[in-house]
């Protein structure tokens, strides 16, 4: 079956390069899903253990593609760059190194294990099943991840005096206007020609509940926003002044897909995390995985011979090597393929050659937990008008003295590249006074920062990637097999990762 599979997949590869199918239609309608266990019961009987694999790079595709094949007892062997496996899926706590291109720093934090950092990936979608399966298998707790929470703050450069209003007030006078807009509209027979008039009065009845109308199907306020205080126990709630969300409408070329964030389809609650950090994937995947990995091994230069490839890499002791294996998983982020000596055909070359990878980065304080004691928040993120864009409230660890407050998650292009060329110092500084935009007491609590730009940072040179994957990642390129979350349209995404992980292993030859 996985051999059938195998050549189905080289086979359509081939139709469509030769008939320019679009890749949308390679991913989503050519192929069966990928059914892990059938692959493991189909792989378990083939007798010859005795492989001739070479992986490289041990973030989460690597190690998926090795815990596998582990899991199997076939054989592989595996270069990383690093000191440490993971990549991109790195967990920050006392002690941590933190190197990037021109500094190296060491997190701070005290040791207690709730202050912890997730510098890369922190979120998990309730939806990316692939991520939550290997979850479960390797025994790693997972708790939720408050991504949207209504107590938190928007600060709309432009809008309510540049003064930050809460969500719950920002949402609440979003639907107000937009559904006493359109009730009055059906009342004075505005949309006739869009609504059949049988709808009208549920319209109407929809809209009156959506926006939270008067019977006059106004918007005057409402208690969702907020009551005002000393109001609503020993008296009845009285709803604050509304605000008026059209000052808004000036800003949503910036501010529309922000104010929408939580809806989009990787973002929506519930959400996910492991307790304690989320290198307990990699530590999950690194406990099944005999020691194979060769750290400190920097892959220079990729060339095939006759017998599959030859990879050419830097130790520890800067000791040029070599390896040669008969099937090679690429897993390297693009960007830093484009420094390496590589032969892969012409459409993946030039593939890496465009590659644009965003400028993420983010920095986190310990801090005392000002915003649970001063704000009721817990959890959830609040919205900067400027460079830093999110400030993070920890989602556990409620109540304890002190948390881990993400100060600044920047993901868009000009702002990261400014984050990148700012010293340690200098992106604490900024931070703060961001932060103090929306928490003036900020920095009278935070202390022990810790950042990162993954732009700066070796062996990742970026976020994740910009461009759409190209069909040519999808099949086999003579010795070689590309897994990636840049190989997939869940770039910036594990589920993506280990979605290439599992077409690498259908892709390799096991019999
Ligand atoms: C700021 C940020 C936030 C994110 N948020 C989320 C999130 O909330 N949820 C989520 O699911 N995902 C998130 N992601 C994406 C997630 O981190 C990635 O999708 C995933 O970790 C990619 O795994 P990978 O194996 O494809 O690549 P990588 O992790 O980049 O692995 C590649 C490996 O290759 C190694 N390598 C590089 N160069 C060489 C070389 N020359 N020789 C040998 N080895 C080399 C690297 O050291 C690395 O270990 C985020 C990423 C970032 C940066």
């Amino acid at each position: 079956m996985n051999k059938n599979r195998r050549q189905f997949i080289k086979q359509v590869t081939t139709a469509t390069l030769a008939s320019a199918f679009s890749t949308q239609a390679l991913a989503d309608d050519t192929l069966d899903p990928f059914n892990l266990q059938e692959w493991r019961d189909n792989q378990i009987n083939s007798p010859d253990k005795h492989h001739d694999i070479l992986i490289l790079g041990a973030g989460i595709s690597g190690l998926c593609v090795a815990y596998e094949l582990s899991k199997l007892g076939v054989n592989f062997q595996m270069l990383e760059a690093r000191s440490k496996p993971g990549g991109r899926n790195e967990t920050l706590r006392h002690g941590s190194e933190i190197e990037e291109f021109d500094r190296t720093s060491y997190c701070e934090f005290n040791r207690d294990k709730h202050l912890y950092f997730n510098v890369g990936p922190a979120r998990i979608s309730h939806h990316h099943e692939r991520v939550l399966r290997y979850c479960k298998e390797l025994s790693i707790t997972l708790e939720p991840l408050i991504n949207d929470n209504r107590n938190t703050f928007f600060s709309i450069d432009g809008a309510f005096n540049n003064t930050p209003i809460k969500a719950k007030e920002l949402y609440t006078s979003q639907r107000g206007l937009i559904a006493s807009t359109l009730a009055q509209a059906i009342e004075q027979n505005l949309v006739s020609h869009l609504l059949p008039a049988q709808h009208n009065d549920h319209m109407l009845k929809m809209l009156t509940s959506f926006g939270d109308l008067d019977s006059n199907y106004q918007f005057s306020g409402s208690i969702r926003a907020g009551a005002e205080a000393n109001s609503g126990v020993f008296t009845p709630p009285q709803a604050q002044p509304s605000k008026d969300f059209t000052q808004v409408l000036p800003h949503l070329d910036k501010w529309a897909r922000r104010i929408h964030f939580e809806q989009s389809k990787d973002q929506q609650a519930a959400m996910l995390q492991p307790v304690g950090g989320m290198d307990r994937i990699v530590k999950g995947f690194i406990r099944n995985i005999p020691k194979k990995i060769r750290y400190n091994s920097e892959v220079l230069s990729i060339k095939r011979v006759k017998s599959g490839s030859e990879v050419t890499f830097r130790n520890k002791q800067g000791v040029i090597k070599k390896m040669t294996a008969a099937q090679i998983v690429v897993t390297l982020p693009l960007t830093v393929l484009q420094d390496i000596d590589h032969d892969f055909s012409a459409p993946i070359a030039q593939e890496i050659q465009n590659a644009n990878y965003t400028s993420a980065g983010k920095i986190a304080f310990q801090s005392e937990r000002f915003w649970e004691t001063h704000e009721h928040i817990y959890g959830g993120i609040s919205w900067l008008g400027s460079d830093n864009t999110q400030l993070w409230y920890p989602s556990s660890g409620f109540g304890r003295e002190s948390g881990v407050i993400v100060g600044g998650y920047i993901f868009d292009g000009p702002a990261g590249e400014r984050f990148a060329n700012l010293s340690n110092q200098e992106r604490v500084d900024s931070a703060l006074t961001q932060m103090q935009h929306v928490h003036p007491e900020a920095a009278e609590y935070t202390y022990n920062a810790c950042s990162r730009s993954w732009k700066n940072t070796p062996f990742s040179k970026g976020g994740w990637s910009s461009n759409p994957p190209i069909v040519e990642f999808s099949h086999q390129d003579g010795p070689y097999i590309f897994a990636g979350d840049h190989t997939t349209y869940l770039s910036g995404w594990q589920e993506g990762a280990i979605a290439s992980a599992h077409r690498a292993l259908e892709l390799l030859s096991l019999d």
